[in-house]
């Protein structure tokens, strides 16, 4: 009965549909394998190379961690518009959890305090019901164990999109648009930052800024596609 329970619970979260193409899953995965195919991984050299051309010269992100590139019209993009458009946010929590069970067991990830979910402005937030980021987290926390660190980011204000801007607008774009909350309980320590998809880590890069200002001691980003 309470196994059951607990099944229920498990499929309510994670039913087993893949969150693709909506095919019946028959083991444990959360994509299916048809869907897995057409995803790009995003492979430790990948993750090396994007994390030396945008991460080493601010030198605020000890390390990056992804799951996917973003490819242009494929599952991945159909996936993060769902979750972002269509309220499907039962994707973040599947795909936080995946990130997690990928990762799991890097050194870097073994003892952090917080996972910070970038934040929406608060208009933003209200205009789609929920911050995605917030789910990806979840789906971590399911994995790793670690506290979300709610309201302690914030963002001041709206940003224009990102899509066509250069490097350089990005980091101007972001400047100044986040703070700090709650920045005693920040002192000291290790954050995991995440965002859905880094580009040139510019929203990241400026998180981090503030962040490292207010004395906490090391950050990780992650993110579900690296674009
Ligand atoms: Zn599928």
């Amino acid at each position: 009965m309470y196994k059951k329970f607990l099944n229920d619970i498990y499929n309510f979260v994670f039913p087993p549909f893949c969150p693709c193409c909506g095919s019946k899953q028959q083991d444990d995965k959360i994509i299916c394998d048809m869907c897995e195919g057409e995803l790009t991984t995003a492979e430790k050299s990948d993750l090396k190379r994007h994390y030396n051309e945008y991460f080493v010269e601010t030198g605020k992100i000890k390390k990056l961690f992804s799951l996917y590139i973003f490819v242009k019209d494929s599952p991945i993009q159909s996936l993060i518009h769902k979750l972002k458009y269509e309220n499907k946010f039962r994707i973040g929590l599947q795909l936080g959890y995946m990130w997690a069970r990928r990762f799991e067991g890097s050194e870097e990830l073994t003892d952090l305090d917080y996972i910070i979910p970038v934040p929406l402005f608060h208009t933003k937030k209200a205009e789609r019901g929920y911050n995605q980021s917030y789910y990806f987290a979840l789906g971590i926390k399911k994995v790793l164990g670690i506290k979300i660190g709610l309201r302690m980011l914030k963002r001041r204000r709206a940003t224009d999109t990102q899509t066509n801007l250069s490097k350089q607008q990005r980091i101007i774009n972001v400047k100044g648009a986040f703070k700090v909350k709650n920045k005693r309980r920040l002192i000291g320590k290790k954050i995991l930052l995440f965002d859905d998809v880094i580009t040139t880590g510019s929203t990241v890069n400026e998180c981090a800024r503030v962040l490292s200002e207010a004395g906490v001691k090391s950050i990780i980003a992650g993110s579900i596609a690296l674009a």
